[in-house]
């Protein structure tokens, strides 16, 4: 049996609202960023293996802070307010999307972004402008196919394709992981990868 990467040690350190705010805590860090009720909390506690250390949410759009993890004392997680989501205010949403996008930009130790698409739709306009985005900075990241387990693995397969012909000709993509928490499909590798991109 496959061998299940375990974390011992995880907490939440701080919320941030402002671009100008963000501490210096001098330890790599792994982003995650996706469109409200991609799977994104869920993701994050299910890397660390705690329940509620990212919150899940019940309404979507609700996390509204850049939230930083510490992990294992070595790395830092950080989840990224909702993106897109169509019922909040259009002035918020632009502000959360700035928040994002200085973040992604500016930060020294960001060592790539891990974008979260939904395994069961098509990447939306969303996904697509934060991948241009990272590719034009020239910051790395990760595609995460996110609840691989509601889809069959022909269909894994076919979405994960579409997903790589998308990014052919980009020069930042690490590769394109199916993911699920159910099954547990995707974790180790994803783990194998934070650890071989966090080095300082
Ligand atoms: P967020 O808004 O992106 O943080 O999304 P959440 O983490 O709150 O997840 C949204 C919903 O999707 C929750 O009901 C989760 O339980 C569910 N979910 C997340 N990941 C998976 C998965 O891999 N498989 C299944 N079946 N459900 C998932």
């Amino acid at each position: 049996m496959k061998q299940t990467a375990i974390i011992s040690k995880a907490e939440f350190l701080v919320g941030v609202v402002d671009e100008n705010k963000f501490p210096d805590f001098k330890l790599p860090e792994i982003a995650f960023i996706g469109r409200s009720n991609v799977g994104k909390s869920s993701l994050i506690n299910n890397i660390v293996m705690r329940k509620k250390l990212a919150k899940i949410s019940s309404t979507p759009g609700k996390t509204k802070e850049i939230n930083f993890f510490k992990v294992e004392n070595k790395w830092l997680l950080i989840d990224m307010p909702g993106l897109g989501y169509a019922t909040i205010g259009k002035l918020q949403r632009e502000k959360w999307t700035a928040l994002n996008y200085a973040y992604m930009q500016n930060r020294k130790n960001l060592k790539f972004v891990c974008v979260l698409i939904d395994s069961r739709h098509n990447p939306m306009h969303t996904d697509i402008a934060i991948i241009e985005f990272l590719e034009n900075i020239g910051r790395k990241y990760l595609i995460i196919l996110t609840k691989c387990d509601k889809i069959s693995a022909a269909s894994i397969l076919e979405r994960k394709q579409q997903l790589e012909n998308l990014v052919a000709y980009c020069k930042n993509c690490i590769e394109v992981l199916p993911y699920s928490l159910v099954s547990g499909l995707g974790r180790n590798e994803l783990i194998g990868i934070i650890k071989n991109n966090t080095v300082m």
